[in-house]
């Protein structure tokens, strides 16, 4: 198969739909992109980069993020995160209050904001520097300069993040993190605003698509750890409508509100989209029409 020539296709046919959607407008950094934008990017296990469109344009990742800091939690503690927080769909938008009272501070799942702000508390326990340590491996797997934290997207998160502040603030009281709160926003959101390029990150998740395996061959953690990873994003991973992303591309998938898609090729590589006009749930329209059409022109799904 003629890979380059079938992303070029896929932009081509996604064309139509770019700009429909709106842009994340809670912060300056992302109400200002252009809601046309568009890259796509493959990075192949036998070592092929390729993309089209914007995908070497950098990006703010903000809940990608999640995938990476779950996967160097569970790296490193093993299935002891899963007594913090669970692993089913929340049904409920990834900001939600509602949802955490009625279930006692304890999260749905790593990939909606309450968890994350769990798994974002263990790595800083674990490692200190939580965005420190995320950007040194985003780097080691994708080439150094690959990731940087945009410190004024950070500071626009700081200043915004009312409602991630809330959910801090309620985890606390129900005694679900371990270290100060601030500490724990301020590590997140640095996470949230890390800069990379749909080429960075197709490259940085290949090991996930490569049972754990590293680019430098050594192993991040078990075939297990990463096929829960893999699940936990097919179920989890696109907000609110992680079935109908399900039912349409067929692969473990995790977006962020800039407007930034990745998906999961197991055995095969990683696949990422990015498009900045998001739909009603917060994942990209454009992102998710190309996947639909990467998964159908080539029948490479998990089904
Ligand atoms: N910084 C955003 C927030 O915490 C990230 C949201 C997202 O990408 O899902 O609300």
């Amino acid at each position: 198969m003629d890979l380059q020539s079938l992303l070029t296709d896929i932009a081509r046919e996604t064309a139509p739909v770019l700009g429909e959607g709106k842009v994340a407008d809670y912060i300056p950094a992302l109400a200002s992109v252009d809601p046309r934008r568009f890259g796509l990017a493959l990075a192949t296990m036998d070592g092929q980069v390729l993309g089209t469109g914007d995908w070497q344009t950098p990006f703010s990742i903000q809940s990608i993020s999640k995938v990476f800091t779950l996967a160097l939690v569970l790296a490193r503690d093993g299935e002891a995160l899963w007594d913090r927080v669970g692993r089913e769909p929340s049904g409920n938008p990834f900001n939600s209050l509602v949802q955490l009272e009625y279930e006692k501070g304890l999260p749905r799942n790593p990939f909606i904001n309450a968890g994350a702000l769990v798994v974002t508390d263990r790595l800083i326990s674990l490692r200190g520097n939580a965005s420190t340590e995320l950007v040194s491996f985003l780097n080691a797997e994708a080439g150094a300069g690959a990731a940087h934290v945009d410190e004024a997207v950070a500071a626009s998160e700081a200043e915004k993040g009312h409602r991630n502040a809330a959910l801090a603030h309620f985890l606390a009281s129900h005694n679900r993190l371990v270290n100060p709160v601030d500490t724990v926003l301020q590590a997140y959101f640095d996470q949230c605003s890390i800069a990379m390029t749909c080429e960075g990150l197709a490259q940085a998740a290949l090991f996930l698509a490569n049972h754990g395996l590293r680019a430098d061959g050594t192993r991040l953690f078990s075939r297990s750890e990463a096929k829960r990873v893999n699940s936990v994003m097919l179920t989890c991973g696109t907000y609110d409508a992680a079935g109908d992303f399900a039912y349409r591309v067929g692969l473990p998938g995790k977006s962020g509100v800039g407007g930034g898609l990745l998906a999961i090729l197991p055995e095969r590589g990683v696949l990422c989209a990015w498009g900045p006009a998001l739909d009603s749930h917060g994942n990209s329209v454009a992102g998710v029409e190309a996947l639909d059409r990467f998964t159908t022109k080539t029948g490479w799904s998990v089904f």
